[in-house]
């Protein structure tokens, strides 16, 4: 049927089994649903990203055996499209200057007994037409109403994109945000499919707004897949290293051993047997 989903990691650490397990998701509806995989690297956080993660994580991934069929394309290889975007929803009046802090937010939570929810910023910025100097944030206007869509994984969900206030689309150091980048990209690289964590279900309901408003007529499709929990709850970051790819390499483990270890964390199978990355297709299924 054509289209495309995307594997997109960021250069901030290395891939842990949690990235494979999203793998395993991305590549298994990439091949059950006749689409591409297009390789992202998020390095919108220039404080953070390192080319030595991204030599890295891109040698784990082949290690793997998780070939994509575009890519890899780098945030950072043009830095003009997000600028562009921001240019096309300025002309639309979408765009507002944020001085808002992290202090803004939790004077208004001390207020008012409960954290800041709704359209605008605490600060009422907007309104106060806050200068756009430097060090300060921009924000884009999402308007009211909810959005609707059919999740693969999880059914019918709605919610509404200005519930945690208007979009941050460029921070106070002047990086342009994740929400604005994966929402451009994923425009650009032409992605119908997003294949994500479910801590990520919250963030969708503004993306697809954001894409609307920057002019894509069909949101692309979304599946949110469980995460790898720790004992206690907790998701895994990349500072567990007990779960790194390249500690775990390391150690002599092989790939399929560690496909099976996180498959079966996530429930595709019963058992952490090792399985290789060119058979986990037959494991994700769409509903
Ligand atoms: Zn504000």
């Amino acid at each position: 049927m054509g289209g495309a989903t995307r594997f997109a990691p960021a250069p901030t650490g290395h891939l842990h089994l949690g990235h494979v397990a999203n793998a395993i998701f991305v590549w298994g509806l990439a091949r059950a649903s006749g689409r591409d995989v297009v390789l992202r690297i998020e390095d919108h956080d220039r404080q953070r990203s390192r080319p030595a993660f991204e030599r890295d994580l891109l040698e784990d991934l082949a290690w793997l055996g998780f070939v994509a069929d575009r890519g890899p394309f780098r945030q950072s290889d043009d830095w003009t499209v997000y600028e562009a975007a921001v240019d096309r929803l300025r002309g639309d009046g979408l765009v507002y200057a944020c001085d808002c802090t992290r202090s803004t937010f939790g004077e208004w939570a001390a207020q008012h007994g409960r954290p800041w929810t709704g359209a605008g910023c605490p600060g009422d910025c907007r309104e106060r037409h806050v200068s756009g100097r430097r060090g300060v944030g921009l924000r884009v206007a999402l308007g009211p109403g909810d959005e609707t869509w059919h999740d693969l994984l999880r059914g019918p969900q709605h919610d509404a994109p200005s519930r945690d206030g208007d979009l941050l689309v460029r921070d106070r150091l002047g990086n342009w945000t994740y929400p604005l980048c994966v929402v451009v990209d994923d425009l650009r690289h032409d992605i119908d499919l997003v294949v994500r964590g479910e801590d990520l279900l919250d963030a969708t309901a503004r993306q697809i707004r954001l894409g609307r408003l920057l002019g894509r007529e069909q949101p692309a499709a979304f599946a949110h897949h469980p995460l790898i929990r720790k004992p206690g709850g907790v998701k895994l970051s990349k500072a567990d290293r007990d779960t790194s790819v390249r500690e775990l390499r390391g150690q002599g483990r092989s790939a399929a051993s560690l496909i099976g270890e996180a498959a079966a964390a996530v429930g595709l199978i019963p058992e952490p047997v090792p399985i290789e990355a060119v058979a986990v297709a037959d494991l994700v299924t769409d509903r």
